[in-house]
């Protein structure tokens, strides 16, 4: 059952499509949410929720009283919500956890810091470390929603996204293509590059399709797919074989990248050092962050 408790997002990641609130933000009081629950729970059985707003409890404190509140009315519910790493603190996920929380959906977006920054995604890599840990050590599920062929990106930065998720293994995923929204300053970005006829196409674990002229060609990042859709069979059969073989696997996918699938799909498209000039964007304008009292 979905429920949303707050309309709008403040913060500015580059690639966001925000025509509706833009970046007003504005939520429903702790008591009304409660109510909700409440209601939910008593009329309708309901036993677990899904909190749909596009970042849930991006104020500590309202977070905290919603938290408190669920506390003094003995609610046991169970609940999934999208959050942002920065907001994941160690001791509220611990107390959510308490309360119900079963599964967080994270924007990781990159392993590489230069990306994140590029995107004006306002996150730090230590922050992703640290929130993947602490969901972990709770025994909370994670589900990643990962980028590859955003404007500056490199091989190096993807084999970073792809470390980066061989460390932490996330137990669900979404890896995609970046896919430009009209109104967006990534749009904007690469209006001119934009390949004329070619539609969007989907499959399970997130979008297929190269709409603009980027970096690489789209093969490439099919295979990156590839790579990270290996990478989580090989986590998945943890406890089963030998950690020796698993690791031997993950380093045969490796060589295979260096020594023969990267250099046919890149070949003359190989660009050294990044991105051509016009596939840079400059960061967006506010990399300053909105006050969640964390
Ligand atoms: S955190 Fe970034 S991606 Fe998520 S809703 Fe806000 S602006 Fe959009």
């Amino acid at each position: 059952m979905a429920v949303l408790t707050s309309r709008g997002c403040p913060f500015d990641c580059s690639w966001c499509s925000k025509p509706t609130f833009g970046r007003s933000f504005r939520q429903h009081s702790p008591e009304r949410v409660l109510r909700e629950l409440q209601l939910l729970q008593q009329r309708y059985r309901v036993d677990y929720v899904r909190f749909c707003d596009d970042v849930f409890g991006i104020q500590r404190a309202w977070l905290e009283s919603l938290l408190d509140a669920m506390e003094a009315a003995h609610l046991h519910i169970g609940f999934e919500c999208l959050a942002r790493v920065d907001l994941l603190k160690a001791d509220l996920l611990k107390r959510m956890r308490g309360l119900g929380l079963a599964r967080v959906y994270v924007g990781v977006e990159s392993g590489s810091q230069k990306m994140l920054d590029l995107m004006n995604r306002g996150t730090r890599l230590a922050q992703v470390e640290r929130a993947a840990q602490s969901l972990r050590e709770n025994g909370i599920r994670q589900f990643w929603f990962l980028m590859l062929g955003y404007p500056g990106e490199t091989v190096e930065d993807i084999d970073a996204t792809l470390r980066l998720f061989r460390r932490f293994s996330p137990e669900e995923y979404s890896v995609s293509i970046a896919v430009p929204i009209p109104g967006t300053r990534f749009y904007d970005s690469v209006r001119q590059y934009l390949k004329v006829g070619v539609r969007p196409r989907r499959a399970n674990r997130g979008g297929k399709t190269l709409l603009y002229e980027g970096s690489y060609p789209e093969s490439l990042y099919h295979w990156a797919q590839a790579r990270f859709e290996w990478e989580a069979a090989l986590s998945k059969a943890r406890g089963k074989i030998a950690p020796r073989i698993l690791s031997g696997l993950s380093d045969a996918a490796d060589r295979l990248d260096r020594s023969l699938v990267g250099p046919i799909l890149l070949g003359p498209r190989a660009i050294p050092g990044g991105a051509p000039r016009h596939l840079r964007p400059t960061p967006g304008p506010t990399a300053e962050r909105p006050s969640t009292g964390a």
